[in-house]
């Protein structure tokens, strides 16, 4: 009768052990989440938020941006000379 309760109790230790690895994982997962939530919500931020130039890497108001549509996409840039930089970079690909 000594192996019912070893079993029940490897039983529970298991359950224990899923139940971290799941927290691990859903928290490593919800990180993952937010840190895309964050960058997606980023470029649909206010106008006065800071948007980050996808050329010289610059940070900048929104509202100061020069715009640029490449396959549906909109991109900000902080200046002409870096949005048309950009384009002809991307053109060539
Ligand atoms: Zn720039």
């Amino acid at each position: 009768m000594r192996i019912i309760p070893l079993l029940f109790y490897l039983a529970i230790f298991y359950l224990i052990y899923k139940f971290i690895r799941s927290l691990i994982t859903n928290s490593l997962k919800n990180d993952e989440n937010k840190n895309h939530d964050r960058r997606f919500s980023r470029s649909e931020a206010k106008s006065d938020d800071l948007i980050q130039d996808p050329y010289c890497k610059v940070f900048f108001p929104k509202n100061d941006g020069y715009p640029l549509k490449l396959d549906g996409k909109t991109f900000q840039f902080c200046s002409e000379k870096c949005r048309d930089s950009f384009y002809l970079d991307n053109k060539n690909d």
